[in-house]
């Protein structure tokens, strides 16, 4: 066999240019017949008018890389927060492969979720076999404090009911018998992960309070941060929590889960809200969400099952975090600190160093509702002009919201909402009405490279960039950092305009 030098291991963005790569390529190419690359660069030309614009909005039985995925992705991730709990998704392992691997490749952590491995069979005498082996093989061989189960499109299509199963596999002594096996269903035909994450948090927080209501609260407030994937806004919530000396309870941190130290021990479970501090969130004065599209029927929930009261609040931007602040102090009676005093005036102070960058930026943007509204919000702030804001998980609460934020500010008044759309809708709204700016997860990369608009990455999944998951988009601290996103992405394009020597360089300044 042949000996390879580890030291000259090619990365594949220089394997592929090889002349023997080179010349595959090209065999491939003729093998397949393709057309003429003249005829692919006219077609190409075409779906960048009005004409493809309108033939491309009018379909209808085609979706093209909508920005959203399953609802049991949002399950998994709901359910990592809880200390050690195992996700268990019932249906196929194909399915439970791309959840781990989608959050695996965001977090760049390892992602345990295990899956009862339906196949054909199951699919036609049903999965309750499946469930029963897969419930007693995880708790013994992983030996979880909890298992959260959920299912996907292939359970809930042969009609699965997870209450019956979870009985009966109880009852054959699979798991013992007050072994919490919260459950949800979340058939990913409708929906998307957010709805999953909001349908398992329900799941969870039902099965765990239950019985556990008490005369008086625990004076403790509830926050729920939704389907949340920047690990640093969970810990600038807790680290607000703890200057303002407000007693929480984080439904549910997986800040740990997805951000663990390596110091040279797997450790299954990381972190999470201990399961007594869960059972005991039914006794709090009040529940927070961040999010309010990936926590309805949460909230919903905990208004009238726990007659507990709900509000949501977005804390981005100086305006999102003056609103979060001031709720906590109102439903605490603690003051604001002096040190978020100042560090919000650090991030209006950094506001008006950047402000004249931003001033009437054209921005289009895509993501779930929660984010849109938030960024929506500081575009606002900033006097950015948000023209195109596509929404593919939308809904008409949402949209309805949206508008009237819009409409509030003289900077909102040329958008439009795009609901239920995708990004290749995205991309004919780039080549006709251009912008200055896109922001969204990393399948926009294909769209800067398509219509060369710059590009800032803010969403999930964020694949092709590392660490902007550890930041904090929330709070003051938060702000500086979507400013500093946004605003060195625009400076960044003005060098690149201004570089060519004798020609456009005269604007090539060292400060700006
Ligand atoms: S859409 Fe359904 S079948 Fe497809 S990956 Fe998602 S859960 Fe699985």
């Amino acid at each position: 066999m042949a000996q390879h030098d580890v030291n000259k291991i090619k990365d594949h963005a220089e394997l592929f240019q090889q002349q023997e790569y080179q010349e595959l390529f090209q065999a491939k190419k003729e093998f397949e017949c393709g057309h003429e690359s003249e005829e692919v660069t006219r077609i190409a030309e075409w779906t960048k008018t009005w004409e493809y614009r309108e033939k491309n909005f009018a379909r209808q039985a085609l979706t093209v890389n909508p920005a959203k995925a399953c609802q049991p992705l949002g399950s998994i991730l709901a359910a990592v927060g809880f200390e050690g709990t195992l996700p268990f998704v019932h249906g196929s392992q194909g399915c439970v492969a791309y959840f781990r691997s989608h959050l695996t490749r965001h977090f760049k952590e390892p992602f345990s979720a295990v899956s009862s491995s339906m196949t054909e069979d199951a699919a036609v005498f049903g999965g309750l076999k499946n469930l029963i082996e897969g419930l007693a093989v995880s708790y013994n061989l992983y030996k979880p404090k909890m298992i959260a189960v959920c299912t996907t499109c292939m359970a809930e299509v042969i009609g699965d009911d997870l209450q019956a199963f979870i009985r009966t596999a109880k009852e054959e002594g699979a798991v013992p018998e007050d072994f919490p096996v919260p459950y949800a269903h979340t058939p990913s035909f409708v929906g998307s992960h957010i709805l999953g994450y909001d349908n398992m948090m329900k799941g969870i927080l039902s099965n765990l309070t239950a019985g556990k209501k008490k005369e008086t609260t625990n004076g403790k407030i509830n926050f729920i941060p939704g389907f949340e994937t920047y690990i640093g806004n969970l810990r600038e919530i807790k680290r607000i929590a703890n200057v303002m000396g407000i007693d929480y309870t984080l439904l549910a941190d997986n800040s740990e889960y997805l951000d663990s130290p390596n110091n040279g021990t797997y450790n299954m479970y990381p972190g999470g809200t201990k399961l007594e501090d869960a059972a005991d969130s039914i006794n709090a004065e009040a529940t927070i969400a961040l999010q309010a599209y990936a926590t309805t029927k949460t909230r919903e929930y905990i208004e009238h099952e726990w007659h507990q009261k709900t509000y949501v609040n977005r804390p981005v931007g100086i305006r999102g975090t003056d609103e979060f602040l001031m709720k906590l102090s109102a439903l605490t009676g603690k003051p604001i600190p002096q040190e978020l005093e100042d560090e919000r005036g650090r991030a209006v102070d950094a506001l008006t160093d950047s402000q004249a960058w931003l001033h009437g930026k054209r921005v289009a943007m895509y993501g779930d509702p929660d984010l849109v509204i938030g960024l929506t919000q500081f575009l606002l702030e900033v006097g950015a002009e948000p023209v195109h804001i596509l929404v593919s998980n939308s809904n008409e609460h949402f949209e309805t919201e949206l508008r009237a934020l819009l409409d509030s500010s003289p900077f909102g008044q040329g958008a439009t909402i795009h609901g239920g759309r995708d990004l290749w809708h995205m991309r004919s709204l780039l080549f006709t009405e251009p912008v200055d700016l896109l922001i969204g997860n990393s399948y926009g990369k294909y769209l800067w490279r398509d219509t060369k608009t710059p590009f800032v990455r803010i969403g999930y999944p964020i694949f092709d960039r590392h660490h902007l998951h550890r930041y904090a988009t929330y709070g003051y601290q938060g702000t500086i950092n979507l400013l500093n996103w946004i605003v060195n992405t625009i400076l960044d394009e003005l060098d690149r305009n201004t570089i060519i020597p004798s020609k456009t360089d005269i604007s090539f300044d060292l400060i700006r």
